[in-house]
């Protein structure tokens, strides 16, 4: 079938889109957008993995074919799956590394597009150059120092023919910056310093730009190459070179975040782990995911949906956990009422993520007890529902703290299941490895069935880690006893039991170390 033929049919859009140089934060909206809207996803080797969280579609990732070969794909190859895609219909985001039209070859996909009579709109992103220099402190224009930069490919080598001069190289007025140099640094050097560029000139090599791995070496064009080899540097790699890489030691800022370069495990349900792991990117921290247990529906809503017909007997509606909160919320909704079912009853919370839950409901807590812990609520709320009725909305599995406590007060509870949590058998293959190579330096956990679901799922060669490689935080007393019942070791306790809290008590552990 021709091109023409197609456009009357349902031919679906192509999004080029620019995935930034790494951290997942400097995704533009426009991109985040499209990718909400995608049923395909198809991105490269160079964008991070967290950004696919943004979307619930399919996702290929396109530098390698599957399997044992892992043979790069070819960009017709690639052309191609995305006219495919499109033309059955499919709205399909094309996701690259930075910016899709600077060394990303977007433009030859568009053309692609365009020639198949495909509609394809472009979205840009973050360059690894501005990326790179922000995150190291280097602004590459500079009033005094640099009044032009210039984006410059290291792929072609200076000492065979290459359409770069690098003559004119030597003499502009401002600062170069070398993308895909790295294997190239020492010829790319020396060509700049044969043209006449002075050997004193800064460079500054900057690896894994924007992500808790940024590393940055600085020399000068004389012995940058030896630094670069003598530090180990890892591709992607980008090359500055100028006196602007002299500002860096007045304007860093990135390096200094108080969890950088930190591995920190996520024991967190997939459904939950979103803002823990953007959390820890804002910390500086490179998130793993662990999820050990999944949140799944009631095995039937029957009871909740006649409940849902009677929150207003009630006189308190207790939540324990933000997924209690969505789900009974959410089916409230879906039946097709809304708040205002819940009458005059009261709403209590274990803590003040729930409670922050509730409030995207338009809802506000009434009490959140001042430890956030059973123990806690029950102690807190003893005192208000003596005689009273109380709807307790739970997952399948718990503590039963609650049931006994308010049992004692005579408070009449009802237990509510809004959701199930269920047990995975392993967890995921590549999260496992790294574990168990030892690259993880921090684990939270974060309750009691997370800390016995990860003792379950580690291997001896895992555990092997734990203590002192790895170190295991604990959200609160209760998940330590719980994990060292099942012979884990805790390294640091949380004094707020949330995640922040966790976060903390690693910050405090990284600032006490000698
Ligand atoms: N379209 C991309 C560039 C693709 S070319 C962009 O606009 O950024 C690939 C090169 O980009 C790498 O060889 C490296 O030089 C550079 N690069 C990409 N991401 C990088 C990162 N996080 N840190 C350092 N350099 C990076």
């Amino acid at each position: 079938m021709s091109a023409s033929q197609r456009t009357n049919s349902a031919v679906g859009r192509v999004y080029l889109v620019g995935a930034g140089p790494g951290d997942p934060g400097l995704l533009t909206l426009r991109g985040a957008d499209c990718l909400a809207r995608a049923d395909l996803v198809l991105y490269d080797g160079l964008v991070n993995p967290l950004l696919l969280r943004y979307s619930h579609a399919l996702a290929e990732q396109t530098c390698r074919v599957d399997g044992p070969e892992g043979r790069v794909l070819r960009q017709d190859e690639i052309n191609r799956r995305l006219i495919e895609a499109a033309w059955s219909g499919k709205t399909v985001v094309r996701l690259k590394g930075g910016d899709p039209f600077i060394f990303g070859r977007g433009s030859e996909e568009a053309a692609a597009l365009s020639e198949a009579g495909i509609p394809f709109e472009v979205v840009p992103g973050i360059t690894a150059a501005t990326g790179a220099a922000v995150y190291t402190g280097i602004s590459l224009t500079h009033r005094d120092h640099a009044s032009a930069v210039a984006f410059v490919t290291g792929h072609e080598d200076p000492t065979k023919s290459t359409s770069l001069d690098y003559n004119a190289l030597a003499k502009f007025p401002g600062t170069l910056v070398f993308y895909m140099g790295l294997h190239r640094l020492g010829a790319i050097a020396q060509s700049l310093m044969e043209a006449g560029k002075p050997k004193s000139t800064p460079v500054c090599v900057v690896s894994r730009a924007t992500t808790p791995r940024q590393r940055a070496v600085t020399g000068t064009l004389q012995d940058i190459a030896e630094l670069a080899i003598a530090a180990e540097l890892h591709a992607p790699s980008l090359v500055i070179v100028g006196d602007c890489v002299r500002q860096r030691e007045q304007a860093r800022w990135f390096e200094g975040r108080p969890l950088f370069g930190q591995v920190i495990g996520i024991p967190r349900p997939e459904e939950q782990a979103d803002d823990t792991a953007l959390r820890a990117v804002e910390l500086g921290a490179l998130p793993v995911l662990l999820p050990t247990i999944e949140i799944a529906p009631p095995e039937s809503w029957d009871e909740v949906d006649a409940k849902l017909l009677s929150l207003r007997e009630f006189d308190w509606i207790v939540f324990t956990s933000v997924n209690g909160v969505h789900a009974l919320l959410g089916r409230l909704w879906k039946s097709g009422r809304d708040m205002r079912a819940f009458g005059n009853a009261r709403l209590a919370t274990i803590g003040p993520s729930t409670a922050a839950a509730l409030e995207k409901y338009s809802l506000r807590a009434d009490l959140i007890p001042a430890e956030f812990r059973a123990e806690a609520l029950a102690r807190e709320l003893s005192p208000h529902v003596a005689g009273k009725k109380v709807l307790w909305a739970r997952a399948s599995r718990g503590r039963d703290v609650l049931p006994v406590e308010l049992a004692k007060v005579g408070a009449t509870l009802t237990q509510l299941v809004v959701y199930q949590n269920r047990d995975l058998d392993q967890l995921p293959s590549s999260s496992l490895q790294q574990i168990e190579r030892g690259e993880l330096d921090w684990i939270g956990l974060s309750s009691p069935s997370i800390a016995r679901n990860l003792a379950r799922l580690l291997t001896d060669d895992a555990k092997n880690w734990l203590g002192n490689k790895t170190k295991l935080a604990s959200i609160s007393p209760v998940t330590s006893a719980a994990a060292r019942e099942v012979g884990l070791p805790i390294n640091v306790e949380a004094t707020d039991y949330t995640w922040e809290g966790l976060f903390d008590a690693m910050k405090t552990a990284i600032a006490d170390k000698p």
